[in-house]
């Protein structure tokens, strides 16, 4: 953890560790209604796209040093496989990224995994590092690192405005804070803060259908708490992609989700039309019917989520192109949280001046066009 002058930060559950340094989440911790709740998040080192591939090793060691600091075991390695068409492009990415990515066909995945099936034409790519983050877990102890380093965590404090300035104000529901730069990183409320500062970021909060599925046979072998991690890539009837987790949160229940949900504005999630159609569970349903038949076809718990998409599905880690002492990480798009203790890294690195510790111009606001607006 390296000293330096005080970075608030608005969202998330805190930063690096500087002394008295202020992070404001709206709601009361522990809470649900962002991004990062629940039991589980996978993580591995399988990745379509080199950028992320290349921070996952940062990422599994942060892990272990935060295991380490906490005190607690924060991951549980099951191995991983990725499923789908046979040079599939995405796929073959994922290979490429493991350099020696085992392939398994039909028979051998089956043979390893029972609970698991392919069809004609279709492949499997083994990432034996794959495994469940304990996510809830995960958060306290950040927090408590976060705090046990000095940190202030002011939980119940909503930030209402934010004006620029070589010397920042931060006005909350609580008080008026003003600090040298300032870190937001506030999930699907991230557009809403930045617009007054002139920034329309091309965020879409998507509300996600959290999907558990009860096995036939409990404990069979391959599908329940014993099975891989998995992710299914190109598959015509899903292409966002469906991933799917071993029984962890309830007992017996296996977590299969898509990779994709339906646009909401954060504050509505709930507001869902009594009897409206739910498109992703009917092709999640018919996905188990055909991959996972071990598992019952209609989801035995459904809970909900959010994701934060850009429009390329790459995150944002930047500056304000205007207010130099403004960083802004947001737009993780459904696969941020195995990242995040590099996302911490350089989100930091950058407020300070440093040199990122992994290029960041894959996740440079100015990739979208006209995002800078007439600011206040
Ligand atoms: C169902 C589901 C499954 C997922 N699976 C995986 C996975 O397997 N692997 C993986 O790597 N990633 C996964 N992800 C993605 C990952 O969880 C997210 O990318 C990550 O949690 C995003 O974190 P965040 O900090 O951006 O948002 P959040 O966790 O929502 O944090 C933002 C915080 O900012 C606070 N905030 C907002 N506005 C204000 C304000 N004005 N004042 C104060 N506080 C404010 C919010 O209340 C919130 O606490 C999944 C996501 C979902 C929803």
């Amino acid at each position: 953890m390296s000293p330096g002058p005080p970075c608030p930060q608005v969202g998330g559950g805190g930063g690096r560790g500087h002394p008295h340094v202020p992070c404001a989440p709206q709601f009361i911790l522990p809470h649900s209604r962002g991004s990062s709740h629940g039991q589980s998040r996978i993580t591995r080192s399988a990745y379509p796209r080199v950028p992320y591939a290349r921070m996952m090793p940062d990422s599994f060691h942060l892990w272990q040093r935060l295991e380490a600091e906490a005190g607690t075991s924060l991951y549980r390695r099951t191995g991983l496989v990725v499923l789908g068409p046979a040079g599939n492009p995405e796929l073959e990415g994922c290979r490429r990224s493991l350099r020696a990515g085992e392939v398994l066909d039909a028979t051998a995945l089956a043979q390893r995994f029972p609970g698991l099936r392919l069809h004609a034409g279709e492949v499997a790519v083994w990432d034996g590092t794959g495994g469940v983050l304990f996510a809830d877990r995960a958060l306290r102890a950040v927090q408590d690192v976060f705090r046990r380093h000095g940190g202030t965590l002011r939980d119940g404090e909503k930030v209402l405005r934010v004006d620029p300035g070589t010397a920042l104000t931060v006005t909350t529901t609580a008080g008026v804070y003003r600090a040298p730069r300032l870190i937001i990183a506030a999930g699907a409320w991230t557009g809403a803060l930045v617009a007054p500062l002139g920034l329309h970021l091309p965020l879409q909060p998507l509300r996600i259908d959290v999907c558990y599925w009860r096995e036939k046979e409990p404990r069979s072998p391959g599908t329940g708490r014993a099975g891989p991690c998995f992710m299914a890539m190109g598959l015509p009837r899903a292409p966002h992609g469906i991933y799917g987790l071993p029984a962890l949160e309830y007992p017996g229940l296996v977590k299969v989700c898509y990779h994709h949900g339906s646009p909401a504005d954060p504050e509505e999630r709930d507001r869902v039309p009594l009897g409206a159609p739910h498109p992703d569970i009917a092709l999640l349903s018919s996905f188990i019917s055909s991959y996972l038949p071990g598992l019952e076809p209609r989801p035995a718990v459904v809970e909900t989520c959010l994701y934060t998409n850009t429009p390329d599905g790459d995150f944002i880690l930047d500056k304000h192109p205007k207010f130099g002492n403004i960083i802004i990480g947001a737009g993780f798009s459904g696969h941020g949280f195995k990242l995040a203790p590099v996302v911490g890294k350089l989100l930091c690195e950058l407020s300070l001046g440093e040199e990122p510790s992994h290029s960041t111009a894959p996740f440079a606001i100015t990739r979208f066009p006209g995002v800078l607006r007439a600011a206040l």
